[in-house]
């Protein structure tokens, strides 16, 4: 019976010697003594081979719960005399040095908390909420820190404030070889709070940088000019439409105060619908707008230049896309919308980097679909109070690290 046990925990150089079961609260525990077939042992510190070994203490981590029950693995710790660093506890495979739980059941927590909470995934493994956040948190750390950095010509940045006054800044590499993924977050959105960034991607890495996406603000132009030489600049689309909506959102606000009482109904709670897309605005919504946008001639103009105003990437050319600027100004002339001014001369300053869209065709939905997303994930879970939690989160839910994948070896015989 031993035997069996034996292949199926598979753990390589260990044995089933016995096992027992108690009770712990609402959870059946089974505790599998394992012992060693060789007298092999590994320095903890070097990694150096030893053939003797001084016994130390009885461990008990918990492994992959077994059926109904948690599973805890029972064995003896040794230490060695190694000839490089002496009396040390040994290292062993399937455990880390000061885990209380195995590697595989590490993996495993790791891979359910990306698609459960924390709470839910320490139930379900008889695990207390601390011991699950701290080996999520050690498990991301590792893997921030082991992330492949290179392949990487195209940077994007963008800012997001969490709780109140604080702001960050969220990089992101726009052609890696996985695709488009957030690697980075920094506190500040100052030009100095990248430098360690940039220490982080390293020199070599910089040099290799093509192209810079971000919003327009300075800090963040200078910071990139400053360090990747030749870079070109290129303006979200994101940022440069949500300042053409605050603008559209200005001209309702007024019209709001300026037709009278029959049409305010009209007008109030239509926020939404007016700053969407119109292929996104259907049914019933639709109507309204419709409605809306009769009763206010201005109102419908403003709409219909924020609507055109996309096309501005559709262009291959940079030429062509001038052309269509220029137009689209000299139809704003008569309309009188002052709300628009200030929009128009935003862009009039940025417009090259505005336009560097034509020559660079990079994946720019994704700085606001991460934008979206860590906005979400700051929403859930401000209450981890751990900000280098939360960002590594973000950083996972915005990369390759996503994905869900919790079977390493689906078949194992060691023996
Ligand atoms: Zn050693």
């Amino acid at each position: 019976m031993t035997n069996s046990l034996t292949q199926l925990l598979g753990i390589q150089g260990f044995v089933v010697k016995a096992i027992t079961q108690e009770r712990q609260g609402l959870y059946s525990r089974v505790i599998v003594d394992i012992s060693r077939t060789q007298q092999k042992f590994i320095c903890g510190e070097c990694g150096h081979e030893c053939s003797t070994g001084i016994e130390y203490r009885t461990r008990e981590i918990q492994h992959l719960s077994c059926w109904q029950h948690l599973t805890f693995l029972r064995f003896k710790q040794y230490r060695v005399k190694c000839p490089c660093c002496g009396l040390k506890v040994e290292a062993l495979p399937f455990f880390e040095r000061y885990s209380r739980v195995s590697v595989m059941l590490s993996n495993l927590v790791y891979q359910l908390c990306k698609v459960m909470t924390n709470k839910a995934v320490g139930i379900f493994q008889g695990l207390d909420d601390g011991t699950v956040k701290a080996i999520d948190k050690e498990k991301l750390q590792e893997k921030q820190t082991n992330r492949s950095l290179d392949g990487i010509s195209a940077l994007g940045v963008d800012e997001i404030f969490v709780g109140g006054k604080q702001c960050w800044h969220m990089i992101s590499a726009l052609d890696g070889p996985r695709g488009p993924e957030l690697i980075y977050i920094g506190k500040g959105r100052k030009e100095k709070n990248l430098n360690k960034f940039w220490r982080w991607f390293g020199p070599q890495r910089t040099k290799l940088i093509k192209v810079g996406v971000m919003d327009m603000w300075k800090g963040f132009f200078n910071s990139f000019k400053a360090h990747c030489p030749g870079i070109v600049i290129l303006y979200d689309k994101f940022h440069v439409i949500t300042h053409l909506l605050d603008a559209l959102n200005k001209v309702r606000r007024q019209e709001l105060g300026r037709i009278g009482k029959r049409l305010k109904g009209l007008l109030t709670g239509k926020k939404f619908v007016l700053l969407s897309r119109l292929a996104h605005v259907r049914g019933k919504a639709r109507e309204s707008l419709n409605e809306l946008l009769c009763a206010s001639p201005r109102l419908r103009k403003a709409h219909l230049l924020k609507e055109s105003f996309n096309h501005l990437w559709s262009y291959k050319s940079k030429t062509w896309a001038k052309k269509f600027w220029l137009l689209w100004k000299d139809s704003l002339k008569w309309t009188r919308l002052k709300q628009y001014d200030r929009f128009v001369r935003m862009v009039d300053k940025h417009l090259d980097g505005i336009l560097s869209y034509c020559d660079h065709k990079l994946p720019l939905g994704f700085i606001e679909g991460t934008n979206l997303k860590a906005k979400n994930i700051i929403r859930r879970a401000y209450g981890y109070r751990d900000d280098e939690y939360m960002k590594l989160k973000i950083i996972q839910a915005c990369s390759s690290l996503r994905f869900f994948q919790p079977w390493t070896v689906a078949f194992n015989n060691s023996e």
